[in-house]
């Protein structure tokens, strides 16, 4: 099935091939379909899925069956938590609207209004907005909402955690009650459900379900490390232990861009694969990290769900993610077909609720590890003396626990060295472009969206607002 498949326009079409995507993601296959047919849509799912597109390419579409009027109003509103998650749904907001001729823009606190009321002034179709800054603009009198024929409410268990309950009521009063309401959420504890009672008619309901079970042959560790420290510590482990093929995950493209150049810096070989990438560098990529000779590979969690290469040994979660479901997935990419892997998470004091859920959706506690280049205390020295070996060595499959012949320990293969011996001419990363021979696709092998299921409801509701 293709985004074609899915009847979204052209200049959607246009969009979403410039952004790489090469097939809809589940939810996007289960969500566009109904939100095209303007039904009201409850969703369980997280972020990482690729929810954003799963809203936006079709409320671009909808608005863009109508030319906008000379005085634009506001046509549809999203509402996000979080001043990052709303700045990331208006960036994808650009990008995927960026042929349609619709306008957006996001409000969110913290920041001068006055950039965001001359935005509101000037028109626009589409507003993300978090709800105290709406609120706060809708009281000044900046925004009316009697122009809303779409709300969605992103992340509505997150909202309802950091009690947006009243705003949402109160914003929701104002918008009129002939509307197409989509909500998201990636749990759905009872309250989710009250509020999707009151705000949702009869919706569709779907849901892309949850891991929660690891690898068995993959030994996790964790090291406590501030955040302003993690790339000196990733680099100090690249550099002297045996990581032959490396995947890291960051929460965020930019942070994967930051990582690589961060280990470019210090001479090691290393390439981003990220939806902000190009399809053609994103299988030059693929293809280089196959290879004997792989770059250490920055992803985020999207962008990696395809990739479908056995010999992965080590995990690193440079940032915790922050829906315990992800992890699972991370490490799902290693100690494939009975091979052992290796999984570091580097967790700051902000990160640790996130990695003590992580332990409870694993059923597991994750032993923690000291920097070998911290001055180690006698508490420290003591747990790292007592880790396994394969801690810091990574045993391909088959070998039973011992040590390959081929690959002493402490054998680091992305210095300067390591990458001389094997590309004496080239630099490395135009090494890997003029190897690139047989393009690989993400998911060839299999659908890298497989974890799926549907349901759709037709249970009636009215609307209490
Ligand atoms: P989201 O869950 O909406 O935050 O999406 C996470 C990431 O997935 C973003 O970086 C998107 O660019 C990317 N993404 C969304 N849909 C697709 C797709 N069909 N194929 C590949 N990447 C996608």
């Amino acid at each position: 099935m293709t985004f074609a498949d899915l009847r979204l326009a052209e200049p959607l079409l246009r969009a979403v091939t410039t952004e790489g995507y090469t097939v809809p993601t589940p939810i996007q296959l289960q969500a566009i379909p109904h939100v095209l047919a303007a039904r009201d849509l409850l969703g369980c799912a997280q972020t990482g899925t690729g929810k954003t597109a799963a809203f936006a390419l079709p409320i671009l579409h909808r608005l863009g069956q109508s030319p906008p009027p000379a005085n634009r109003k506001i046509r549809a509103l999203i509402l996000a938590p979080t001043r990052e998650l709303a700045a990331q749904i208006a960036d994808s907001f650009y990008h995927y609207g960026r042929h349609t001729g619709l306008r957006h823009t996001v409000i969110f606190g913290g920041v001068s209004d006055r950039p965001q009321i001359k935005a509101l002034r000037n028109g626009v179709d589409i507003l993300v907005a978090t709800p105290g800054r709406l609120l706060d603009l809708m009281q000044q009198g900046f925004v009316h909402l009697k122009g809303v024929e779409i709300l969605v409410l992103d992340e509505a268990d997150r909202m309802l955690d950091m009690g947006f309950i009243v705003p949402i009521r109160r914003i929701v009063s104002h918008i009129p009650a002939e509307r197409q309401t989509l909500m998201f959420s990636a749990t759905m504890p009872r309250e989710i459900r009250h509020l999707a009672d009151a705000l949702l008619t009869n919706p569709a309901e779907i849901q892309v379900a949850p891991a929660s079970a690891p690898a068995d042959n993959v030994d996790h560790f964790v090291y406590h490390v501030a955040k302003c420290d993690k790339s000196a510590l990733l680099r100090r482990l690249l550099q002297t232990s045996s990581m032959p093929r490396t995947l890291v995950f960051t929460r965020t493209k930019h942070g994967a861009d930051h990582v690589v150049k961060s280990l470019r810096a210090s001479g090691l070989y290393a390439e981003a694969i990220h939806g902000g990438k190009k399809q053609n560098t994103r299988q030059r990529v693929l293809q280089s990290f196959k290879s004997d000779n792989p770059p250490i590979l920055v992803a985020t969690d999207v962008a990696s769900r395809g990739l479908d290469i056995d010999d992965i040994s080590h995990i690193v979660n440079y940032d915790i993610p922050n829906e315990p479901e992800t992890y699972v997935h991370r490490i799902g990419r290693t100690a494939r077909a009975g091979a052992s892997g290796i999984a570091f998470s580097f967790c700051d004091p902000v990160e640790r609720a996130d990695l003590k859920a992580i332990e409870r959706l694993i059923r597991q506690p994750i032993p923690a590890r000291t920097d070998p280049s911290a001055r180690p205390s006698p508490q420290t020295s003591e747990k790292s003396a007592t880790l396994p070996r394969s801690a810091v060595q990574f045993h391909p499959r088959g070998n039973n626990g011992h040590a390959p012949q081929h690959a002493p320990q402490h054998a680091p293969r992305h210095t300067p060295q390591h990458a001389a011996k094997h590309a004496p001419a080239r630099h490395p990363v135009r090494q890997a472009a003029a190897s690139t021979t047989s393009p690989t696709h993400l998911g060839q092998h299999r659908s890298p969206w497989s974890k799926q299921h549907h349901r759709a409801s037709a249970k009636g509701k009215h609307r209490r607002f």
